[in-house]
This record gives structure tokens, sequence and C-alpha cells, in this order.
């Protein structure tokens, strides 16, 4: 009782803490990990305003290089020139030419239009009657700010783009440097052009409007040079927009992230990262690109929380942590076993002494018994005085038995056992034993069925633990048959070994129990096996001696009723 407190201490006091660190750890790393994949998404949202700035700054140098390249347009050939950039630039989505009070002057409406062309003026249709003025939207001051002189412009490389040239241009550059049209127009219009500024009063009013129609954006870009002149400018192409600032759009390396642009309408335009996102889904981050795209976005999406390799970092500390405590629960386990083995052992121990103690009194005391009849000279009948001899031989042959198994045991623990080999005749052996323990199984009514195939049972092994064995179990079946009518011993070979089963019709042994049989100190616990003096070593012995041989002693219960031990063991070469 003490003891299974003192386990149940042991395991409280060992259990306890172990689970409360773990839990204590398994929380610290679940918060480091909400942190870091926290921090991931942190960066990922730092990312897309990043790449919404760079996209600002993009679509605004582009917007004040087309605003540039608009007001530096010689105004005698501004239709053509402005018809030319609509087929040759492919930022140039469509042009126009507006004059206040006079419709537009190109392109004109009507049937000589194109299709895009009528569509263009459809769309725009409030600003080209009149009914909205250009600059609704504009913070004049800011647009002026942004006006360069024609000359301050004209003074570049006459190139694309004013700044030096590098070999290799990012799609942004190039973006940009598709925004900067040159004029090529001659030198005589060039100072037409310069001339004409001084004639009429600069204004260089200049604006970009984002329109929405039918919920698509559009851009519109305008300038008007003089109070009186026209207003004119051109719709940006968006997809080419588009299509060169995705190209810069930075990929991402973790998975299940990725970084999404989208219009006003929630549509994807671009997605950039390993995992595709679901359009369905919601965003965890969303970054608005700038207010001269309206209501474009970037949107930071991720599969599930633990997203990216940061995911691997909790596994594997979980994983560490689960061995850990496996460990440690092994070890306590272990610890467990051994010490209820130790006190099974101690208890088998002293069970042992008392039981092999019960065991030598028996046969000592009706060896005695007899033994003193015998002295006394009272009895006269010879064929009693031959009784008495017969039990005073058989007590001390199972007391030398019994004297032998204990001496066996203790080397047998300690792998001292030593074997003597000689080649006999296994069937010779069996018959003498029956011979001389004849007497013995018949005065308890027990039948002797002797079975033997023929062939030949020549072997090489130790003789007297072989006889010990097989008496070992003789025995056995004497005691516990209980009831039983007869000892069966059956010999036969088959390939290359001898099998010698000793059988009875006793009670059998339980099922749960045929194997720890076999375990030192083990005894059934039955009324039969209570009444019979025994030490729980007979099995035990006689198996590991078995092994020893290179053999093996196995159970079987017999069909119907009883028990039958099978001792096989390997054939000698035939000589
Ligand atoms: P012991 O005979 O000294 O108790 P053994 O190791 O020889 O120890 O046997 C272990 C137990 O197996 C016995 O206590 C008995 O309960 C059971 N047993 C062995 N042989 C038989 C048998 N032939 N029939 C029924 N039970 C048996």
């Amino acid at each position: 009782m003490t003891n299974k407190r003192s386990i149940i201490i042991f395991w409280a006091l060992f259990l306890v803490p172990t689970l409360i660190i773990a839990g204590i750890a398994v929380k610290l790393l679940s918060h480091e990990q909400d942190r870091v994949n926290q921090s991931a998404i942190h960066a990922l949202s730092e990312r897309a305003k990043t790449i919404s700035e760079t996209i600002h700054l993009t679509v605004e140098a582009v917007q004040e290089n087309l605003t540039q390249s608009l007001l530096e347009i010689d105004p005698k050939n501004l239709q053509k020139i402005l018809a030319a950039w609509e087929k040759t630039n492919p930022l140039v989505r469509n042009v126009f030419i507006y004059r206040k009070g006079r419709d537009l002057e190109y392109p004109v409406r009507g049937m000589e239009s194109t299709l895009e062309e009528r569509r263009f003026i459809v769309r725009y249709d409030s600003l080209f009657t009149g009914r909205m003025k250009f600059d609704f939207n504009a913070d004049s001051s800011k647009n002026e700010a942004k006006i360069k002189t024609a000359k301050e412009s004209s003074s570049g490389s006459g190139r694309y783009d004013s700044a030096p040239q590098k070999q290799t241009k990012s799609s942004r550059q190039k973006l940009v440097a598709l925004s900067r049209v040159v004029q090529k127009a001659p030198a005589s219009d060039q100072q037409a052009f310069f001339s004409d500024e001084t004639k009429y009063q600069l204004t260089k009013k200049a604006g970009w409007i984002p329109w929405f129609n039918e919920n698509r954006l559009s851009i519109l870009g305008w300038v008007q040079k003089h109070e009186n002149g026209p207003v004119y400018g051109i719709e940006l192409e968006l997809m080419t927009l588009l299509s060169r600032l995705v190209v810069d759009f930075p990929g991402i390396s973790e998975k299940g992230a990725a970084l999404v642009m989208l219009d006003g309408n929630g549509d994807f335009m671009h997605q950039s990262g390993r995992w595709v996102a679901d359009p369905k889904e919601k965003p965890i981050e969303v970054v608005l690109i700038s207010n001269l795209l309206p209501h474009w976005q970037i949107a930071v999406f991720i599969k599930d929380k633990g997203f990216g390799s940061n995911r691997g970092f909790l596994m594997i500390s979980i994983l560490l942590l689960g061995i850990f405590i496996t460990a440690i629960i092994s070890g306590g386990i272990l610890l467990t076993r051994l010490t209820l083995q130790n006190m099974k052992d101690a208890r088998q121990k002293t069970s042992f002494v008392s039981s092999v103690s019960h065991e030598l009194k028996t046969p000592l005391t009706s060896i005695r018994m007899y033994a003193e009849l015998l002295f006394s000279k009272r009895i006269k009948d010879s064929a009693k005085i031959q009784t008495y001899l017969s039990v005073i031989v058989n007590e001390s042959e199972r007391l030398t038995r019994l004297i032998n198994n204990v001496l066996d045991f203790g080397k047998l623990e300690q792998g001292k056992k030593a074997y003597r080999l000689t080649t006999f005749e296994m069937d010779q052996l069996l018959d003498q034993i029956i011979q001389a323990h004849s007497l013995r199984i018949e005065s308890q009514g027990i039948e002797i069925i002797t079975q033997v195939d023929k062939g030949d049972y020549h072997i090489k092994t130790d003789r007297d633990a072989m006889e010990q064995v097989i008496l070992n179990l003789l025995d056995n079946a004497l005691k516990y048959a209980g009831k039983g009518k007869f000892i069966k011993f059956i010999l036969e070979k088959e390939e290359a070994f001898i099998f010698l089963k000793i059988c009875d019709d006793g009670p059998g042994i339980p099922k749960a129990q045929r194997q720890a049989v076999f375990e030192k100190f083990y005894r059934v616990d039955n009324s039969l096996t209570s009444q019979q003096p025994g030490s729980g070593l007979g099995l035990s012995i006689a198996r590991q001696i078995l092994t020893d041989l290179e053999g093996d002693l196995i159970f079987d219960p017999m069909p119907g009723n009883g028990s039958c031990f099978t001792i096989r063991i390997k054939q000698h070469e035939s000589h």
C-alpha cells in the first residue's frame, strides 16, 4: 500500500512540473510564433507600401513627362503631332483638342471618327461639351509647380530621358522614358513655337483627371498653354502602364503569402508570390496605391496564420519539446517498471524461500518417518519394508531434484551452468526415465501412454540436463493433473528436430497464464497449485536449459482438457 502511495507521489512530483513546464513552453513558443508571423505580415505590408510609393512615383513621373511633352508641342502642328503620338506611343490611348465654346476640334464628332474615338468622346462627354471644367480637380499651385518651362526641358539631352543613360534600364525607367516624347519638329517650327509664346499670354494650365466610367478607371491628361488657346491632351493607355508597372513587382519568397494588385472593383490585376491567393478571401492588409490611381490597392494575402517558413520553427520546437517530454516520461516509466519489478522480485524471493523450505520439509518428513519405522524394527512384513524403502528412495530422489533445481537456478541466473555434451539415444533415455518412475506414476492411479515414432533419435546434448527437464515436466504432470487418468509421452521427429511431448489430461493452464508459467517463481493462482508444493522454478529452469542447448520448451493445450509441454531439440548428425 505504502509502495503504491510512494509511486503515486513520485509520479505526481514528476509529472506535474513536467507538464507545467511543457505547457508554458508551448505557450511561449506559440507567442513567439505569433510575433514572428506578425513581423512577417508587417514586413509584407511594408513591402506593399514601398511598391505603392514606387508606382506612385513612376506614374507621377510619367504624367509629368507627358505634361511636359504636351506643352512642348508646336501649336502649328498640334493635331498632326498628337495623331502621331496616338499611333506610335503605346502609352497614349486617345488624343484630343478641345476649344472652349467650340466643341471638339479633334477627334471630330460624327461619321469620320473611329469606334474607339466615338467611345472616347462619349466617355468624356461632360468635359467635351463644357459641362465640366477640365481643371475641376486641379490643385493649381501643384500643377503649375510641376510644369517646367519649355526651355528648361529642351535643355536636356534631346533623348528620352535627361538623366545619364544607363546601358540596362529597369522597366520603370523605360516607362518613364516612354512618356518623354521627343518633338521632331523642324528648326523653323521650333522658332515659330517660341515666338508664338511671346504673342499670347502664357498660362500653362495642365492637369490629370482620373475618370470613372462604367466602374472602370481611365486617366486623361490635358494642357492649356494660353488663356484662349485650345485644351488638348491624351488619354493614358492604362494597360501599357500596368503591364510595365507590374514587371518590377517584386517576387516574394514567403510560402503561403501573396501581394496582389487590385483595381477599384477589387479585381486581381497582378499578383506575386508562389502561392496563388483566392479572390474570395479577405486580404490581411490593404495599401492604397496612389491618388493618381484612385481606389487601386495592393493587398497582402496569407494562406493561414502560420504562413511561410516560420511555421517550421514552431513545428521543430514542438517536436523537440515532444521528444524531451517523451524522454522524461519514458525514463519515469522505466524507473517505475524497475521499481515494480524489484518489488515483485523481492516478494517472489520471500515466497520462494518459504515454498522451498516447505518443499524440502515434506520429503524430509516422510524419509525420516519411514526410516524411523524401519529403524525401530517393528515392521516385519517384507512387502511393507519394501514399500517404505521405495518411499525413502523416491522422496530422497525428489529431494535431490529439488536441490538440483535450486542450485541450477543460481547458476542459470548468472549464466554459469556448465553443460557436458555427450551423444546418446533420446528414446533410450525416455525409456529409462519411464521405467524408473513408473511405480511412482502408477501408484497414483495414472496410466502411462508411450508413443514413439520409428526412427533414429541420436542426439548430442547434456544428458543429465535433459533428464532434469523431462523430470520437471513429469513432476508437474503428476502434481497438477489433478484427477487425471494418464500421462502421455510422444516422441517424434520432424526434419532436423526431435520433439518430446509430455501431456496430461488435467485441468490445463488458463490461457492468460500460458506464457507467465515460464517466468521464474511464477505459479498459477488456483486451488490445485496451492495444494501442491512448488517454487515456480521448474518450467523456467527447463526452458532456460533447453534454450542453452539450442532447443525450446513450448506449451500447447491438449485438445479437450489438459496440458502438453513439448521439448524441441536439434537432432545430432547421424553417425
Ligand atoms: P512449480 O511446479 O514449482 O510451481 P513450475 O515452474 O514447474 O513451478 O510451474 C509453474 C506453474 O505452472 C505451476 O505452479 C502450475 O500452476 C503450472 N503448471 C505447470 N505444469 C502444469 C500442468 N501440467 N498442468 C497444469 N498446470 C501446470
